[in-house]
């Protein structure tokens, strides 16, 4: 019921949604912080997530087995045999309550629960002690639903230790905004301004380095989140491709595939490179059959993602996402380890500092 025809997930679904919802749980629901949600420090996946939980819209085994008695409505991350409500996955499951003890958490667990996920939910979201805290809860919180469909679909053996494991080098990975050296959210705010003409919730800076010699690319894409006027993401890799035109396009594609699997709900992905602009906009382009091809499948992607667009900008707003990508290549990166990562998070964000102080 969630996803609106075209695959999108926006907040008017969601808000009909929950209206709908509400009827039935009208005063837990209305009462609910929903705009704090979008303030937690997580990537946007993450904070949809909450959204659900809070919505009790998850597919949790015992709301499917209540619809479908070939559904296990029991939790699979322990042998107590209880159903997998959201209280018990979250919070009073063994294997919950190791997660959250160990990291430091074992307050906002308890082994018998009866207050319904929303009000805890809302606890944690308004405290204000937990106020940096929150983040990590949605992180966590997000790790074990991960976990738990790997355990239901994957017939993986659950081991809390190896969830540990991914937690810590997830939030490892984070780049640590507040820690950047002289940025602060008023330089973001004018970054954001420069920008107003990208006129979207999300802005999604892409750009590929092409070596000729090795067919090599390294592609890097920057997520910014115009409402939050902060970064939410940065990935890059390493790729071959045929052309600099190629190299473009396959970063482009890469983008829009990582799209398609998240939630993000309206975007503007930014590029300088005008010709692949333009043939993604206009129809009649010449571009060679290798590029071609990838543009094709990129705008079959983007047929389905109605509030995407495609937008050429000046190299000069572009020189992070270039840097990243240059590395990307020159280290032919294929999986980028935390530490790689943390810095070229923070090299994008030195650069669109320098970048804004030059302007
Ligand atoms: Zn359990």
């Amino acid at each position: 019921m969630l996803h609106h025809h075209s695959g999108l997930l926006s907040a008017r679904n969601i808000y009909n949604f929950l209206a709908n919802q509400a009827q039935e749980d009208e005063n837990l629901l209305i009462d609910f912080p929903w705009k704090s949600i979008w303030k937690i420090q997580a990537i946007p996946r993450i904070k949809l997530f909450v959204w659900k939980l809070a919505g009790k819209a998850l597919h949790t085994s015992s709301r499917l087995g209540a619809h479908n008695p070939e559904i296990d409505p029991n939790c699979q991350l322990c042998d107590f045999q209880v159903q997998e409500t959201e209280n018990h996955l979250f919070r009073s499951c063994p294997f919950a309550r190791t997660i959250w003890f160990r990291f430091s958490l074992g307050n906002l667990t308890s082994s018998a629960n009866t207050d319904p996920i929303t009000s805890w939910a809302k606890g944690w979201l308004l405290n204000p002690d937990l106020d940096n805290l929150a983040g990590k809860i949605s992180t966590i919180l997000w790790f074990i639903w991960k976990y738990r469909c790997s355990v239901v679909f994957e017939n993986i053996t659950p081991n809390p230790m190896q969830l540990i494991d991914q937690i810590n080098r997830f939030l490892q990975s984070i780049p640590q905004k507040n820690k950047t050296k002289g940025l602060d959210n008023n330089r973001l705010m004018m970054i954001n301004t420069k920008w107003s003409d990208i006129n979207k919730d999300w802005i999604i800076v892409i750009d590929a380095s092409f070596k000729e010699e090795y067919l090599s690319i390294g592609y890097a894409h920057i997520v910014y989140s115009v409402d939050h006027q902060t970064f939410m993401h940065i990935s890059a890799g390493s790729e071959t491709a045929t052309s600099a035109l190629h190299a473009e396009a396959k970063c482009l594609q890469k983008a829009i595939i990582c799209l398609r699997d998240n939630v993000l709900s309206s975007v503007s992905i930014v590029t300088d490179c005008k010709v692949l602009a333009d043939s993604i906009n206009k129809d009649n382009t010449n571009l060679s059959w290798t590029s071609e091809n990838t543009v094709q499948e990129a705008k079959t992607i983007l047929k389905d993602l109605p509030r995407a667009q495609v937008k050429f900008t000046n190299r000069k707003y572009n020189s992070a996402a270039d840097r990243i990508a240059k590395e990307a290549r020159i280290k032919s990166l294929q999986h980028m380890s935390t530490k790689l990562q943390q810095k070229l998070s923070n090299l994008a964000l030195c650069l669109m500092y320098l970048i804004e102080t030059k302007l």
